[in-house]
């Protein structure tokens, strides 16, 4: 029992976190990305930022260049294969007359782009980028992200760049070069030259792209990166290494010590349950499901979605209020999910081991004196206060299912679901 629960929380977890990047995790546009890099001196094209119509026609009017490449900014990569709502096919144009630009901009501005990397209905397009474009000879891959085997940077790199990465990793692996990097040491320059090498630059190409690779390394750090996505990573006809597309991740945990990359964030992208939550320290996450999860600690949030799935239910959402929960934290927790019109059934899992039971029970009395509860509650607490608890719940006049266990409380939370529809 436990190894099959053990491998399908794991699968579950892959499942759920590589999906999407939640709110709490900062993804900046591409042209906040660039800017990052600009001032720390890497190579990237000239550009501008179009809000709406009239500032593409100013853009157009002032930014002379010999060619345009003109790209959607959400926070999803795949653009140039994206199609839009309205039919338009693709968030990457090149044109080389200034008098197309604002009719470009005009196709992508207020409508959604439809990627491989957004949801199914698509991602609205608030922002376009007008920069200057250049002849490509030759697209390469690099990214650098934390890696937890080796607890330290990785640089993955392909001289196959400008298509999907895991294609590559499946069908060439010879195509890709890891490289560990010792966050003590940094990045070496004899490092730097071989990954230069294996991404095939040549002659001096080969001390340009090093230079790139050796600044990207100093910006993921000073950043407080967890992935630096550079895709594709170009020479240009005219000898140049260019960072052509860009994609850089932050750590929340840093975001005290990064707060000028923090201001930046764009929320209009992020689910509204995970803003919330995030504002009020909670760790959650919006699944597709009915049955809203509120559990103490992650691992057994994770066993509480499992064993959810394995009795027939679909979760919908992770959310771990962790050990040090206040009764305010509690009263929010399930506000957000008695507010969710998405869930049908409420689950409370809760171990009291650090959390004290009865701060849980009155959390939720307070919650559910303000709203109006119309789903089912399932309560299961064990624990500390365990009977403090259940006599708040009790004396409280809301409707709760007691529970015995996990599983229990599961069974109990699907069949609810049954008997409501
Ligand atoms: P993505 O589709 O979201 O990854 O957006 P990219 O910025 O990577 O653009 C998609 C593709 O457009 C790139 O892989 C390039 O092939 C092409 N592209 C982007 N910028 C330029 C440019 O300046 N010149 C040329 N010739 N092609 C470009
Ligand atoms: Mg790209």
């Amino acid at each position: 029992m436990f190894s099959k629960l053990h491998s399908s929380v794991k699968l579950l977890c892959a499942k759920n976190f590589l999906r999407k990047i939640p709110a709490r995790f900062l993804n900046l546009h591409e042209y906040q990305s660039k800017g990052l890099m600009e001032e720390a001196g890497l190579s990237v094209q000239k550009f501008m930022v179009a809000h709406d119509l009239q500032s593409a026609h100013d853009i157009a009017a002032k930014f002379k260049v010999t060619e345009y490449v003109i790209k959607a900014q959400v926070l999803a990569g795949g653009r140039g294969k994206g199609v839009f709502d309205t039919g338009f096919k693709g968030g990457v144009h090149l044109t080389k007359k200034s008098s197309e630009v604002a009719a470009l901009v005009e196709n992508m501005l207020g409508h959604k782009i439809i990627t491989k990397q957004t949801p199914k209905e698509g991602v609205k397009v608030n922002k376009v980028m007008v920069a200057e474009a250049m002849d490509i000879k030759r697209e390469t891959y690099v990214a650098i992200v934390m890696d937890r085997e080796s607890s330290g940077p990785i640089f993955i790199c392909s001289p196959c760049g400008g298509v999907d990465i895991e294609d590559v990793a499946a069908t060439q692996p010879e195509m890709i070069l890891k490289t560990h990097v010792d966050i003590w040491k940094g990045l070496s320059e004899d490092q730097a030259l071989e990954i230069a090498k294996f991404l095939k630059f040549e002659g001096h190409l080969l001390n340009k792209a090093k230079k790139e690779l050796l600044n990207l390394y100093k910006l993921f750090i000073k950043l407080d990166a967890t992935q630096i996505e550079i895709n594709p990573f170009g020479e240009t006809t005219d000898d140049r290494v260019i960072c052509f597309d860009a994609k850089i991740n932050f750590d929340d945990n840093a975001a005290y010590r990064q707060q000028e990359v923090f201001k930046m964030a764009d929320h209009s992208e992020s689910d509204p349950r995970e803003l919330e939550a995030s504002q009020h320290n909670l760790n959650y996450i919006g699944l597709h499901g009915n049955i809203g999860c509120m559990v103490n600690g992650a691992g057994l949030a994770m066993a509480t979605m499992d064993m959810i799935k394995l009795r027939g239910g679909e979760p919908a959402n992770f959310l771990d209020v962790g050990g040090g929960v206040n009764e305010a934290q509690i009263s929010q927790a399930f506000k957000i999910l008695a507010n969710d019109k998405q869930v049908k059934c409420i689950l409370v899992n809760v171990f009291g081991g650090i959390v004290n039971c009865s701060i849980v029970a009155k959390g939720i009395v307070n919650a559910a004196r303000t709203i109006e509860l119309k789903t089912p509650l399932i309560v299961r607490l064990e624990g500390t206060n365990v009977e403090e608890a259940r006599s708040i719940l009790s004396s409280s006049g809301i409707n709760v299912i007691n529970s015995t266990d996990l599983d229990d409380a599961a069974t109990k939370a699907v069949a609810s679901l049954k008997i409501s529809t």
